[in-house]
C-alpha cells in the first residue's frame, strides 16, 4: 500500500485516478483547487477510510509524505485555460516545480499528465514520441502548450541534475463521464447539445481530425506507466482511432436521436489540423493499448451525460 498525491484529484481524469488508486488499496490525498473541477466529482470517495481532500492551489507550496505524485492540476479545456492565460501558465510551470520539488524531498516517484498539445499543429502524423512539435509561442493556445512543455523540460531536468524518479505521460482527447459538461470540450458538447436538442455547433468546416480516448482505457496506461521501472517517458497515451469532428457529430447524432442539426462556427485560433498518437511505445514497453472504440464509448458517455443534464 502506497501513500499517492494527486494534484487535480476533484477533476475529470482526476477522479476517475483517485478512485482507481482506492479500489487498488492505496491511501490517497486529493488536491485542488475546483477551478474546473468539483467536490462532487470526488463525493463517493469521501467516506473511504484511505481517502482525504484538501483545497489547494499548486502555485503555492504544499507538504506532505508521500511514496506518489500524480500532477493533474490544470485546466485542459480551450475555453477554461484561455481564461486566464497567465494563470495556466503558472500552473503548469510552478505546479511542476513544487511536485518536483516534493518528489525530491519525499523520494516519491512523480508523474506529470502533458498533452498532445505539445506537438501543436502536428506537420508529422501520427505523431511518434520523437517528433519535437509545431507550437506557436504566442498564440491563444500558448499558455496551455507552452507551460506544458516547460513543465517537461523541468521534470527532465530535474531527473537528469537530481535523480528524481519521474514517469511522463502525453495524453491524446480523452472522454467520458465526469466531464464538465459545460466546459467547451467537443465530446461533451456535442453529447450535451444532442441530448439537448440544440444545434450542434462544428467550428470551421468539420475535417479537422482528433483520437479519442475513452477515460478508463487512459487511468489503466497511468497506473502500468507509474508502475514499473523500465521507462520514465514521455510516452504517448491516446486511441489511435482518428475521426474528423463531421464524422463524431454524425456518430452523437445517430446514437442520441433528435432534431439537432449541424451549426458551423468560426475556427478558433490555431486550432491544430490533425491529431493521432502513434502508441508504438506504449505497446512495446507498457503492453498497453485502448481496448474501449469510440462507438464503445460513446454509448456510455451518453448514459452518464443523459443523467446530468
Ligand atoms: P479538468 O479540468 O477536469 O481537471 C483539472 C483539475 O485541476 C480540476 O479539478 C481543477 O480544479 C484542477 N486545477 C486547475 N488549476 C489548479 C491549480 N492551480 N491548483 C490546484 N488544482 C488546479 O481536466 P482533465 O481533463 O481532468 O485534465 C487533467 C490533466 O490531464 C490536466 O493536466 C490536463 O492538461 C491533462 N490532459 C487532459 C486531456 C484530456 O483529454 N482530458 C488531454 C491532455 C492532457
Ligand atoms: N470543436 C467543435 N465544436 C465544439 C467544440 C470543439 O467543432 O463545440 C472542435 C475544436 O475546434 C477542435 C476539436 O473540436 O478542432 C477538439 O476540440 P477540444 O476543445 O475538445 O480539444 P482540443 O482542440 O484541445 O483537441
Amino acid at each position: 500500500m502506497k501513500r499517492i498525491l494527486v494534484t487535480g484529484g476533484a477533476g475529470f481524469l482526476g477522479s476517475h485516478l483517485c478512485e482507481r488508486l482506492l479500489h487498488d488499496g492505496h491511501e490517497v490525498i486529493c488536491l485542488d483547487n475546483y477551478f474546473t473541477g468539483f467536490k462532487k466529482n470526488v463525493a463517493h470517495l469521501l467516506d473511504h477510510p484511505g481517502f482525504e481532500l484538501m483545497r489547494h492551489d499548486v502555485t503555492d507550496p504544499f507538504k506532505a509524505e508521500v511514496d506518489q505524485i500524480y500532477n493533474l492540476a490544470c485546466p485542459a479545456s480551450p475555453p477554461h485555460y484561455q481564461y486566464n492565460a497567465i494563470k495556466t501558465m503558472k500552473t503548469s510551470v510552478m505546479g511542476a516545480i513544487h511536485c518536483l520539488g516534493l518528489a525530491k524531498r519525499c523520494k516519491a516517484r512523480v508523474f506529470q499528465a502533458s498533452t498532445s498539445e505539445v506537438y501543436g499543429d502536428p506537420a508529422v502524423h501520427p505523431q511518434p514520441e520523437s517528433y519535437w512539435g509545431n507550437v506557436n509561442p504566442i498564440g491563444i493556445r500558448s499558455c496551455y502548450d507552452e507551460g506544458k512543455r516547460a513543465a517537461e523540460t523541468l521534470f527532465m531536468d530535474y531527473h537528469r541534475q537530481n535523480g528524481v524518479d519521474i514517469r511522463i505521460v502525453r495524453i491524446f482527447n480523452t472522454y467520458g463521464p465526469r466531464m464538465n459538461p459545460d466546459d467547451g470540450r467537443v465530446v461533451s458538447n456535442f453529447i450535451c447539445q444532442a441530448l439537448r436538442g440544440e444545434d450542434i455547433t462544428i467550428y470551421g468546416d468539420g475535417t479537422q481530425t482528433r483520437s479519442f480516448c475513452y477515460v478508463d482505457d487512459l487511468i489503466e496506461g497511468f497506473v502500468r506507466l507509474m508502475n514499473q521501472d523500465q521507462v520514465t517517458g514521455p510516452i504517448n497515451m491516446g486511441n489511435p482511432g482518428e475521426f474528423t469532428m463531421l464524422e463524431l457529430a454524425e456518430k452523437v447524432i445517430s446514437k442520441v436521436g433528435g432534431s439537432s442539426k449541424l451549426v458551423f462556427e468560426p475556427l478558433p485560433g490555431d486550432d491544430p489540423k490533425q491529431r493521432k498518437p502513434d502508441i508504438t511505445l506504449a505497446k512495446q514497453h507498457l503492453d498497453w493499448e485502448p481496448t474501449i472504440s469510440l462507438d464503445d464509448g460513446l454509448d456510455r458517455a451518453i448514459d452518464y451525460f443523459r443523467s446530468v443534464v
